[in-house]
């Protein structure tokens, strides 16, 4: 049935013990699918950024190194949980919600596969990266209610 999902993930919630990786497991031995993790990581407001640079003395290859590393964790994650070699890592920079629209429509994705975790009043059915992905979405989005 679904033939390439995106698999948006935060690492932070991995790490709390999120169940989104069983389930794209268990969704990719069921629908013989490809599957792409992805990993959006936020950018810095740009005073923010020269103010970090210029003060505190921070590399300006930055952004380069924290996409390294975050490739290094997701490879990780997918070895860890023997997915198969046809399994895409992506890493991009920017707003969580529009670089996981961005790659789904890139990859021609039809399914995205995301979590949702305790909402706050202000997102009150769905969290805020969930609630943007599912209203703007030009695929079918399955999202899973996390505990952590
Ligand atoms: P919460 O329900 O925790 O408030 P969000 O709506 O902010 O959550 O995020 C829910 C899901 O959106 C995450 O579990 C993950 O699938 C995806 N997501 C959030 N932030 C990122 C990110 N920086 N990179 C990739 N995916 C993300």
């Amino acid at each position: 049935m679904f033939k390439n999902i995106l698999v948006p993930i935060d690492l932070a919630h991995v790490e709390k013990g999120s169940s989104l990786v069983k389930i794209a497991k268990d969704f990719a031995k069921k629908h013989d699918c490809k599957l792409t993790f992805l990993n959006v990581i936020p950018d810095f407001p740009a005073m923010v950024a020269v103010e970090m640079v210029a003060f505190v003395q921070l590399p300006k290859d930055l952004p380069e190194k924290m996409s390294s590393i975050t490739r290094a964790k997701l490879r990780d994650l997918t070895k860890k949980n023997n997915f198969s070699a046809s399994t895409e890592v992506r890493i991009e920079h920017g707003h969580p919600a529009r670089e996981i629209l961005k790659v789904a429509a890139d990859i021609h994705a039809d399914l995205i596969l995301i979590a949702s975790h305790q909402p706050g009043l202000a997102d009150y059915l769905l969290g805020s990266v969930a609630g943007k992905v599912v209203r703007h979405a030009h695929c079918s989005v399955l999202v899973s209610r996390q505990a952590v």
